[in-house]
Order: C-alpha cells, then sequence, then structure tokens
C-alpha cells in the first residue's frame, strides 16, 4: 500500500489518547505546532511529487510514561521535570503520521501485549507470534518490556525496533561481550542492535540516527513584530527547576557567583521561568523577576520578548536553547573545560556514551554559533562581560537550521522509513566476519585521490552494493593517531558514515591508500579498521557491530569512512533522498 501525506492532525489526537499530564502535554504541542506542520507536508508532499512511498505499520510505545517503568516524569510536567523527551514524541508522533504511515501508541504494558500479541498471562511466551508492525519506535525501557513479555520473537523481530535515545549509544557499549570485557559499562544494558537503530536528539553522534525535533518557525508578520519589540536588556535564564540555581553555583561556578550574576544583573534584567509551589523558591535570588513554570506556548513568548537567553551549564542539550533562537533571542552559555562526559560527570555516568560534551549545548556551538550562540568561558569575568555588552548592541534575526524546522523532519524521517532496513542482509546478530559482507571484488571501486590523501568511491558498474546512503557520497580518510572517526570526517567538511566501513574493511584498501602492512590481524575492537602508529602493523574489524565513528587511541591511525551531507539536513547525503 501506498502511503498518502495527511491534511489534518485530529485523529492524531485521539490516538494519543489522555489521562495522564504527559499526553496533554503533547497534545497541546501537536496542536499548537499543526497549521505549521501541514504547510511543510504540502512542501515535501511538492518536492516527493510521484516518489513511490510503502505505507508501514507502526507502534510507537512509549517505555518511559508506562506505570510499569515507574513513569517518574508525567507528575513532573507541572513541576519544572524534563521535558524534552515529550516534545520530541509529540514530533515524532505528528510526523509519522502526516507521513501517511498507520499507526497504534501504547503508553501501558496491557495495550503493549495486546498490541504484539501475546495472549494474556503469557509474558513470557516461548513461541515466535508474528508481529503485525513492519516498525517500531520505543525508548529504553520499552525495549526492555518488549524484551520480557515477546519471549523468542524479541530476537527474530528487533531489527524492527527504533530507539529514541537522547543522548545516543555507542558501539563499543551496545555489544554486551565486548562491553563487559573492556569495561563500558553501562545502567541500560546491551542490546546488539545496530547502533543506527538508536535515534538520537541531535546530530551528535554519527553511529546512530539522528531523530531530532522541530522548532517553530515565525512568520514574516511574527518576525517583524519580533523585531520592533524586543526588549534589548532583558535575560532569560535556562533552567525550569530551582536546584539548576544551587547546581550553578556549587558545581559550575565554584568561585564567584555573585560577580558573575553582579554583572549580568549590571546590564540586564534577569527573567526566570523556575517552578515554584507557593513561595519563590530560595535558590532564586531576589532580583530575578521569577515567572514560575509557563505553558510551552507562553514560554516562547516571553523569549519573543528577550533579547539573550543565558545557560548555566545544566540542563544539557535540551529543545530550549533552539527555541530561543528560533525567536531571535542570542543564546550565551558557558564552554566545559574540561569537556563534560561519562568519566567526570555524575549526569553522564553509566549513559552508553564517551562523547565529550564541549558547552552546555555543543549543536548549537557547532553547527549554529556567532551571531546567535556565544560560548564563552564563565569563569572569566571578562570574557564574559565583553560577551554582554557585546550581545546588548547585536542585532539578531530568528533562525532555525532546516533539520530542525518541520519540513525537515518530515524529509529524515521518510528517508530512514523507505531507506533503512536493518532486517536484510547483514541484521545483527550474526557471527562475526571477517571481510563484512558481499560486494564486487574487480574492479576494485575505489581511486586514490589526485593528492593521495583519501579514496573517492570511483566505480560505477551496474554490480556496485545496493546501500543507503549511496556508496556516491563515500570518502575515506585516515585519521590522525589519537583522533576519532567523528573528528576526522568533520575536518574535511564531511560527516561519518558507519554505514560504510564495511567496504572499507579490506586488506585491498589499505595497499590502495599506500599503506605499508607487514601483518594484518582481525580482531574485534571498535577502533578497528586502523593501522598502528609506528610499526607496519594494519588491523581489519571481526565484528561488524564494533564498527564505529566514536573512539581513538594514541596508539592508531583509524580508517574512516566518511560522507557528504546536505546543508542543514546533515542527516542526509546530496544524493540520499
Ligand atoms: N518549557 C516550558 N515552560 C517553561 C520553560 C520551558 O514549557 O517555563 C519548555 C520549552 O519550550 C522546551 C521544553 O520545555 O520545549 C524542554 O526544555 P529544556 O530545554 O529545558 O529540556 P528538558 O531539560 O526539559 O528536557
Amino acid at each position: 500500500v501506498q502511503a498518502a501525506f495527511r491534511n489534518n492532525l485530529s485523529y492524531l489526537l485521539e490516538l494519543i489518547g489522555s489521562g495522564k499530564e504527559s499526553l496533554i502535554f503533547m497534545k497541546k504541542r501537536v496542536r499548537h505546532l499543526a497549521s505549521q506542520w501541514l504547510l511543510a507536508t504540502r512542501s515535501l508532499a511538492q518536492k516527493l511529487k510521484g516518489r513511490r512511498r510503502d505505507q508501514k505499520q507502526i507502534l510507537i510505545h512509549i517505555g518511559f510514561l508506562t506505570e510499569e517503568s515507574g513513569d517518574v516524569f508525567s507528575p513532573r510536567v507541572l513541576k519544572g521535570g524534563p521535558l524534552g523527551e515529550m516534545v520530541q514524541w509529540a514530533d515524532i508522533l505528528a510526523a509519522l503520521f502526516l507521513l501517511g504511515h498507520s499507526l497504534k501508541v501504547t503508553v501501558s504494558l496491557k495495550e503493549l501485549q495486546s498490541n504484539l500479541g501475546v495472549p494474556p498471562g503469557r509474558g513470557n511466551c516461548p513461541l515466535t507470534v508474528p508481529l503485525p508492525f513492519d516498525l517500531i519506535y520505543t525508548d529504553y525501557h520499552g525495549l526492555q518490556q518488549m524484551k520480557q513479555h515477546m519471549g523468542l520473537s524479541f530476537k527474530k523481530y528487533r531489527c524492527r525496533v527504533r530507539v529514541i535515545d537522547t543522548f545516543g549509544t555507542e558501539p563499543a557499549y551496545n555489544l554486551e561481550e565486548y562491553a563487559t570485557l573492556h569495561g563500558y559499562r553501562t545502567n541500560w544494558g546491551y542490546w546488539n542492535l545496530n547502533p543506527k537503530q538508536f535515534m538520537t536528539m541531535f546530530p551528535h553522534t554519527p553511529d546512530n540516527s539522528f531523530m531530532g525535533f522541530v522548532s517553530e518557525e515565525l512568520n514574516e508578520t511574527e518576525r517583524q513584530f519580533i523585531k520592533s519589540n524586543k526588549a534589548s536588556n532583558m535575560a532569560v535564564v535556562y533552567g525550569k527547576e530551582a536546584s539548576i540555581w544551587k547546581l550553578i553555583f556549587f558545581a559550575f561556578l565554584p568561585q564567584g557567583k555573585e560577580k558573575f550574576l553582579a554583572i549580568l544583573n549590571k546590564y540586564m534584567e534577569i527573567h526566570g521561568t523556575v517552578y515554584y509551589e507557593t513561595q519563590r523558591p530560595p535558590e532564586v535570588p531576589a532580583f530575578v523577576k521569577n515567572h514560575g513554570l509557563l505553558p510551552q506556548h507562553e514560554f516562547q513568548q516571553l523569549l519573543r520578548k528577550a533579547k539573550l537567553f543565558i545557560g548555566f551549564g545544566f540542563p544539557y542539550e535540551g529543545p530550549a536553547p533552539l527555541e530561543a533562537i528560533a525567536n531571535g533571542c542570542v543564546f550565551l552559555q558557558s564552554r566545559f573545560n574540561p569537556p563534560h562526559s561519562s568519566l567526570n560527570h555524575e549526569f553522564f555516568r553509566g549513559k552508553p556514551t564517551s562523547r565529550e560534551v564541549s558547552s552546555q549545548h555543543p549543536y548549537v556551538e557547532d553547527f549554529i554559533g556567532k551571531p546567535h550562540v556565544w560560548t564563552v568561558d564563565y569563569n572569566n569575568s571578562e570574557e564574559f562581560e565583553a560577551a554582554i555588552k557585546t550581545i546588548i548592541r547585536t542585532k539578531v534575526d530568528p533562525y532555525v537550521p532546516y533539520e530542525y524546522t518541520c519540513e525537515g523532519m518530515l524529509e529524515r524521517i521518510h528517508a530512514y522509513i523507505q531507506h533503512q532496513d536493518f532486517c536484510a542482509g547483514a541484521s545483527p546478530p550474526l557471527p562475526a566476519k571477517p571481510n563484512g559482507h558481499a560486494m564486487p571484488s574487480s574492479p576494485n571501486p575505489f581511486t586514490l585521490s589526485p593528492n593521495a590523501t583519501h579514496l573517492v568511491w570511483s566505480y560505477n558498474g551496474s554490480s556496485a552494493p545496493h546501500v543507503w546512503p549511496p556508496m556516491s557520497s563515500m570518502q575515506v580518510w585516515v585519521s590522525e593517531a589519537g583522533r576519532a572517526c567523528t573528528e576526522t570526517c568533520q575536518e574535511h567538511g564531511l560527516v561519518c558514515e558507519p554505514t560504510f566501513f564495511e567496504f572499507l574493511n579490506k586488506k585491498d584498501v589499505f595497499l590502495q591508500l599506500r599503506i605499508a602492512c607487514d601483518t594484518t590481524e582481525s580482531e574485534m575492537n571498535h577502533l578497528y579498521p586502523a593501522l598502528a602508529e609506528n610499526v607496519p602493523e594494519c588491523y581489519l574489524q571481526k565484528e561488524p557491530l564494533l564498527y564505529s565513528c566514536a573512539g581513538y587511541s594514541t596508539k592508531y591511525r583509524r580508517l574512516c569512512p566518511c560522507r557528504d551531507y546536505r546543508k542543514g539536513q546533515v542527516a542526509l547525503c546530496r544524493d540520499c533522498l
């Protein structure tokens, strides 16, 4: 069946159901963004005109909202608890629905079981029941529940699962045997999935797929209105929970809290949206004008007036800074030096990633930057003060990166649904193979670039392997010792694409790069394929699930599969649609 774009969201609102604050929040968001979603859908439909799109049967099981996983979120929706996940789920639902797929939404174990076709009371059903869904979007909690209640079907069907995973899961943490042996401990389990099945909130981990969410876009009238109504001395502080004000002072700015706030207060009127019950939260200083937690729409109205949105170091990587920038604010945040990671910060401890977070919001730092985003050292009060003075004087237009617009998100999810297939061929778990899978061996598909720095794909015979992203977007670069492929590709204006690892995990490729290998061993190591820094030894990857863009060691120079990307849509290569 072909999928038909939808032009109305009311049936989705019914599907979402009700009864929980979290669901009410999500419905409000869908309703509020409805006209933008519908415009974007029409525009994408134009762009994809005549393209065949299969309609998928999709189950969306939001595990963290089930009573069985404790549902700690719903009761905190109105109390300043995290909302980022709900923002993202609301947008995923809207996008899947508008793309024309057939959806079931579950937020309890009972509904999950009945949708999976597991007979009641047969929790550990040993039989494999046919799965009535092509795709299941869930989270780590939901994954656990599915494993418990699907019996053998889980193994068979896990290639159809997509895991919404804010901060990302690196390959070294995903494979149980390897993680256990090498100390990649996590609180989230080991699922042996294809790492691309994990979908993140920001495109920070190319080993995973970037799912994202949307940020409101302004029309011309709204832009004009903002221009004439900005209060150039108004700052809003990022953070809804009073506890972050404590954090600011004790964890991030051990010395000089008075100095830092006094500086800001010298130039600007400081506003907050910190949740409180009856009294003003004692953590928030008296000169801060606190509005209390606002409904999302009113929060955005506040941002429209404000000139500056200021982060104190927590929460990490949420939607709010993008919304602030979309509403014409400058976002000022602290640089983390040394960067925060699972090794040195409680928040990331036990999370399945070694990512080093260089500021409160690395996406806006790296992908947006000045004049919208200022990342400064808060311990240096001169740098801080100079930034504020400049920001007050600078005119900044509202800005939304294309990948965070409704159309950008629809386009990306459309591409994933039509092209990503983790069930075909090399779907995990397969026994480790030394050489990835079949690939025309002659003629060899690469040529060395004219300056001999990297390999480009040059084979265009009819038996070119059918992969997505297409091989034509690929370049192979060798990293410096101590550098990850993520950074190596970035340095060349490209992005690491783990799908391509299998094509460069070959002796031939070393040869073509004119790398001398006295020995070539095939082992399990998330840094392979690689060559030793000082001796002519080469290494191939033995376990396809360990192909990893992340990871570095001063002992190795890594072979890195990079690809091009569309400006404003890093998830897609130029020929990817
Ligand atoms: N938000 C809100 N009311 C407020 C402040 C924020 O509804 O008073 C919303 C905001 O629009 C954003 C969401 O809360 O979409 C999540 O924001 P944040 O970046 O703080 O991420 P979190 O830590 O909640 O995941």
